[in-house]
């Protein structure tokens, strides 16, 4: 992987860029320069970024320097640390195209809640990421924009659906950045690029103004190369939002002090569950022994660690790719030609319903319409009992799994996917293979819960990164920060 030279801002963590930009040791408007500098750098080699906003992203920097140098407080614990986010967030001053062709250059007239929270705590914002289309992948591969490559082989994947988010950490592009997770976008980045990213709990990050893919199972989270800076990034943007209709009123967990406690690497009385299911002979060797030894390291912290089993997870996969594209198939007919970006066929020649079926044809690529067709005959009459209605069940028999989990453990880990990034190209004219990449991480999602990804080396086999997942109940994100800090104290650096 590529570095730039020791000395510059692009190698401190978001924690530390903090301290002295409010410190006044450096300004944050050259630690945002720092950035777009790195940007235009390497980014031809990343494909990271779909936009980057130089002239916003330095005037934000700027309101935070003035009025630091006025005497202010800083007005979060990340104000004047640039950020990188993914293009499923709404913005007004940028482009918002989920990646795909059917939203180019489309321009929303609302930023989201997350936007907005990231301006109100000064986080200047270098640009929007590259993703699968409308947040379905797990490879990047899906963007209509070209795919992202991995800073540690650029012949390899990023992960997805949020590979542009992850590659602009693991290339020192950006300090922070945001993520969603559906089914494990986030995650399984954070484990392919050898960085932090967590789910939050379902409910506690805000979903106004973030497009739509699955609206049961989305969930935006914060994405860092720390398990502290991804606990600072977290509070800032938690929290009720009485816009979207699943926020949940209730009190954040204090994520940064568990991840400050953590650091003192000490789990004793921790109880940790090793998921049976979610070990199985068919993952990749490398990723398996990196697990081993990251249980191994967990014990040596003083957790007590225990074997559980969680019958119902192998069916998260079926259950989930059920369940996802039929809110999808709903979700995605927005897209009609009439209101957003693309249209195709309007020369007066055509009917609305065939410029509506020409626009979706040009505009979605081939996984969004597999998607839309999978969850369009799921719901369809006389087949919903038995797909989605059948998958519904499933969904709660995973989560009354993760319950009996609950009674014996404060935790739950797996490795984050079975599979080391593969090759680009590997797996796309293969859906399922590409889908059994989000093994280990749908089973959270299904039952609402948070789950965190931190690195756990890499794998023996391809000299890759993989990813530690830390899972826990509903409205526990804290336990995730302590055990993720403490083992990431006791691990060391990756590489
Ligand atoms: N890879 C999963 C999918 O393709 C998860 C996507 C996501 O979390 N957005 O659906």
């Amino acid at each position: 992987m590529s570095r730039s030279s020791s000395g510059d801002s692009t190698q401190l963590s978001a924690a530390e860029l903090a301290a002295k930009i409010h410190a006044r040791e450096l300004s944050s408007e050259e630690v945002t320069r720092a950035h777009l500098d790195r940007i235009a750098e390497v980014d031809g080699e990343y494909n990271a970024f779909l936009h980057v906003a130089p002239e916003a992203a330095l005037a934000a920097a700027r309101v935070v320097d003035a009025s630091l140098a006025a005497g202010a407080e800083p007005a979060s614990a990340l104000a004047g640390v640039p950020l990188a986010l993914k293009d499923v967030f709404t913005t007004t001053d940028m482009p918002t195209t989920c990646a795909s062709k059917i939203l180019e250059g489309w321009m929303s007239p609302y930023d989201a809640t997350v936007t907005a929270k990231l301006r109100a705590a000064g986080i200047p914002i270098l640009g929007k990421t590259n993703m699968d289309e409308f947040a379905m992948g797990s490879s990047t591969e899906n963007s209509a924009y070209g795919p992202t490559r991995n800073p540690w082989d650029t012949t390899r994947i990023p992960g997805g659906s949020g590979g542009g988010s992850a590659a602009a950490l693991a290339s020192h592009q950006a300090p922070l950045a945001i993520g969603t997770d559906t089914g494990g976008s986030i995650r399984q980045p954070a484990a392919v690029t050898a960085t932090v990213g967590t789910k939050p709990t379902y409910g506690t990050v805000s979903r106004y103004g973030l497009v739509a893919c699955a609206s049961s199972l989305d969930q935006g989270g914060p994405c860092g190369r720390t398990v502290l800076d991804t606990a600072l990034l977290h509070e800032v943007i938690a929290g009720h939002d009485p816009r979207d209709s699943t926020s949940r009123d209730v009190p954040i967990p204090a994520v940064v002090a568990a991840a400050r406690e953590g650091a003192r690497a000490d789990l004793a009385g921790v109880k940790v569950g090793v998921v049976r299911e979610l070990h199985s002979d068919s993952y990749q060797p490398g990723v398996l022994a990196s697990f081993d030894a990251a249980v191994a390291v967990l014990k040596d912290l003083g957790a007590e660690v225990i074997e559980v089993s969680c019958p119902h997870f192998e069916y998260g996969l079926p259950s989930y790719y059920l369940v996802m594209p039929s809110e999808v198939s709903s979700n995605l007919a927005r897209f009609d030609a009439m209101r957003y970006g693309l249209r195709a066929g309007d020369d007066g020649t055509h009917s609305a319903d065939q410029v509506m079926a020409l626009t979706r044809a040009a505009g979605f690529g081939p996984e969004v319409k597999r998607r839309i067709m999978l969850g369009t005959y799921a719901l369809s009459a006389g087949y919903y009992d038995a797909y989605y209605g059948q998958a519904l069940k499933v969904r709660t028999l995973i989560a009354q799994d993760f319950d009996r989990a609950y009674e014996q453990v404060d935790v739950l880990v797996s490795p984050t996917s079975p599979f080391t990034p593969w090759k680009l190209g590997e797996k796309v004219d293969d859906p399922l293979a590409m889908y059994l990449s989000d093994l280990c991480t749908l089973p959270t999602n299904l039952a609402g819960h948070p789950a965190m990804s931190v690195p756990s080396g890499l794998s023996v086999d391809d000299g890759m990164p993989v990813g530690l997942q830390i899972m826990a109940p509903a409205f526990a994100d804290d336990r995730l920060y302590r055990v993720g800090a403490a083992y990431e104290a006791a691990r060391g650096p990756i590489a």
